[in-house]
């Protein structure tokens, strides 16, 4: 799985899954956390979730829902490592709930649309960010800003109009409805494009909120990829 080959070394450099020469009684574990499936809906996913703040993700055997009327249902080929996924993975803001499956910047090619669907076809390529659901109907949604709606809905560990809950995209396969889906242009390469969901566009949105006069005083810290890439796009607007 692309996925996967893409993630696994940023998963070892930051020790989130154990290390080659792993011992028979933690591939065990492993095989026990696996076949701890989740079914709460009828499609069948696999994942890698964090079981408790240790820091470890281990395989993951849950559910996504069937595709509804105005869903978009994708195979996820790559996803981005945020640093938000490290903190949630360890619990370090106090409000992770397990087992979790981060990821927030995941990418891949639709497989499925409903009869609702108005912006994608089976094939297109699109993303997923931060988001996955809010109210739709509170001022700040009707101007496009849901990321202040006060109802949001984070792609992962938190929970659905349902009540079940929401697994991002370290896994193989995403539904999710489609105004909370992005398309990613045919001639932007799907593994780059999957940090620009967060990262990007944590880096992006400012640059059209902000004056110059405010950006002068700004910087990029948050992140590798902020701090790398963020500030190629603050030269491209500015410079
Ligand atoms: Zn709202
Ligand atoms: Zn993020």
């Amino acid at each position: 799985m692309a996925l996967l080959a893409t993630a696994s070394s940023l998963l070892h450099k930051y020790s989130l899954v154990p290390k080659r020469n792993t011992p028979r009684s933690s591939l065990l574990f492993l095989i026990e956390m696996a076949s701890q499936a989740e079914i709460e809906h009828p499609k069948k996913a696999f994942g890698w979730a964090a079981r408790d703040p240790s820091g470890l993700l281990s395989p993951f055997n849950f559910s996504r829902s069937e595709t509804g009327e105005k869903d978009v249902a994708f195979k996820v080929l790559y996803c981005g490592i945020c640093h938000s996924d490290l903190h949630m993975v360890k619990n370090e803001w106090g409000f992770s709930t397990y087992p979790l499956v981060p990821g927030h910047e995941l990418v891949g090619v639709v497989i499925e649309v409903g009869s609702k669907v108005e912006k994608f076809k089976v094939g297109d390529k699109v993303g997923v960010g931060c988001l996955v659901d809010s109210c739709r109907t509170c001022q700040n949604c009707s101007e496009n800003l849901e990321n202040y709606c006060p109802q949001y809905t984070l792609t992962y560990g938190a929970k659905h109009r349902d009540g079940t809950i929401t697994y991002g995209g370290y896994s193989d396969s995403m539904v999710a409805e489609e105004h909370f889906v992005i398309r990613i242009p045919d001639g932007l390469a799907l593994d780059a494009a999957a940090p620009l969901l967060c990262a990007g566009i944590t880096v992006y949105s400012p640059q059209i909120f902000c004056t110059r006069q405010a950006w002068s005083t700004c910087g990029c810290g948050w992140s590798w990829w902020t701090r790398s890439h963020g500030c190629q796009i603050c030269q491209s607007f500015w410079c």
